[in-house]
């Protein structure tokens, strides 16, 4: 007798089901076409109730779970010393390691108490390629961002199981260039959104180590995804197979002397951040510093209750169940991409499938903002929100005001945590080939409103 081979694997679902359900509207062609012109084709300026499936960001986008919602009825609303606070210190000392926490509202006050704190005028800053906020944090206080991810971070369609690593050889020419001096701390980001969610490995971040402490140079982890970068030297490391998330973690941050963090990201909240530091002294100066921007030490800008979720967010972001479905469901939405032969970043990142908008339109020149384009026809096609990371993004350079030519040219689908089906991520993919369908016929936008900082968040276009 003959068996049929109904699949080729078993399927696996969300581990999680749904208690309360948020509606989402959905509208006409003629809808958006007008709502996008209205927004300046801009999908940062559309209004949310205007969106069908929003994969904008995977920032405070993050569904709670049941115990984080009961975590909130326990908030602790002093102004000094709140419970709330001793939990979120201590789940940051379990799952990071790290010795002394101080509570941001979210991951950019920690860059800028960071920032102001290490970088002196003229410094240079290393770090695995930008991100938005942080380089500003480090522009405005006088340093330099320098870029030192291996060159296959640029290159979309390069398979590179860990293209967040360091170019350890650019780091040494930096140094000897610049001298150690000049360098407060080498920033390290897990993992590297700018170029599609990309892991570093726990070998690479090892050597950058044993390179810093030679120079006595401290590193900084940008670890708001750093748990999303355990799981891929979990499923890609030699030797992490058998290790839990947590200890991963763990190891990994063992080996920086601190971190900034978005826990809108990884630790599965709403809203929140902190810093955290090993140095006693650099503390001291941080927790004095948190008081002028955010607000005293015990809750710096956050309430109570927020810290108790987070608390709760970080113990439930490393259980093995949750981050292998979390990625499982970026990975799902991706690989029906490639498997039409639509251009993506791969290998798959962790938070977010990157669709290669230079591939898409090779007819347009990067001056006609090709991924600002394109995010404006997903919306169009099936109200899809997703954002650009391309030129618009890169803003201009500091000293000479001359824009910025990055070699990726992309547009976001975000996944937000805990948040959409896999028929959400068909709906998705549908409209994303559609788009490519079209995409000769596909034009390019000029800038009509450029703001000075951080553009890509309020700048406005026009259909060329
Ligand atoms: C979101 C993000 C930040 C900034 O955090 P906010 O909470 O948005 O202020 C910093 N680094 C990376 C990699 C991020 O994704």
């Amino acid at each position: 007798m003959k068996t049929h081979p109904r699949f080729e694997r078993r399927s696996w679902a969300e581990p999680w089901k749904v208690k309360i359900v948020e509606p989402i509207k959905m509208t006409s062609r003629a809808d958006r076409e007008r709502a996008i012109a209205e927004a300046g084709y801009n999908t940062f300026l559309l209004r949310s109730e205007d969106v069908y499936i929003d994969l904008l960001t995977d920032s405070g986008t993050n569904a709670m779970s049941d115990r984080q919602w009961a975590g909130m009825m326990l908030g602790d609303e002093a102004y000094a010393g709140s419970r709330n606070f001793y939990n979120l210190e201590r789940a940051v000392r379990e799952y990071y390691g790290y010795r002394h926490v101080v509570p941001t509202h979210q991951g950019r006050g920690a860059e800028h108490i960071l920032s102001q704190m290490l970088i002196r005028q003229g410094d240079y800053v290393p770090g695995n390629m930008y991100f938005t906020t942080t380089r500003h944090h480090q522009e405005l206080a006088g340093g330099t961002f320098v870029d030192i991810v291996i060159p296959e971070a640029h290159e979309p369609a390069n398979e590179h199981p860990f293209k967040g690593n360091i170019d350890l050889g650019a780091l040494e020419r930096l140094i000897a260039q610049v001298g150690a001096r000049k360098i407060p701390y080498i920033c390290l980001a897990a993992t590297v959104n700018m170029a599609g969610g990309q892991p570093i490995s726990m070998a690479n971040t090892r050597a950058v180590r044993e390179l810093a402490l030679h120079h006595g140079i401290p590193i900084f982890l940008d670890g708001t995804r750093a748990v999303e970068n355990a799981y891929f030297i979990q499923q890609r490391e030699e030797g992490y197979g058998g290790k839990s998330i947590a200890a991963i973690l763990k190891e990994f941050c063992s080996y920086t002397d601190g971190c900034t963090m978005s826990g809108k990201k990884d630790a599965l909240v709403n809203i929140g951040g902190w810093l955290a530091l090993n140095d006693d002294k650099l503390f001291e100066e941080a927790r004095n510093l948190v008081v002028v921007y955010e607000g005293l030490h015990t809750y710096g800008g956050l309430a109570g209750r927020d810290m108790e979720a987070m608390a709760i967010g970080i113990a439930e972001s490393v259980q093995q169940d949750h981050i292998r479905a979390r990625i499982g469901q970026v990975e799902y939405l991706g690989r029906k991409l490639i498997d039409w032969g639509i251009p993506i970043v791969r290998p798959i990142g962790g938070h977010a499938v990157y669709l290669d908008a230079k591939a898409f339109y090779p007819h347009l020149t990067q001056d006609q903002f090709p991924a600002q384009a394109l995010a404006a026809e997903l919306y169009i096609d099936s109200g899809v929100r997703a954002m650009e990371r391309g030129i618009v993004s890169a803003g201009r350079d500091k000293a000479t005001g001359a824009q910025r030519y990055p070699k990726l040219e992309l547009v976001r689908l975000t996944i937000p945590r805990r948040v959409y089906t896999q028929a959400h991520m068909d709906v998705t993919a549908e409209s994303v080939a559609e788009v490519y369908d079209g995409r000769e016929a596909a034009r390019g936008l000029t800038m009509v409103y450029e703001p000075r900082y951080l553009r890509f968040f309020q700048a406005r276009f026009e259909r060329a």
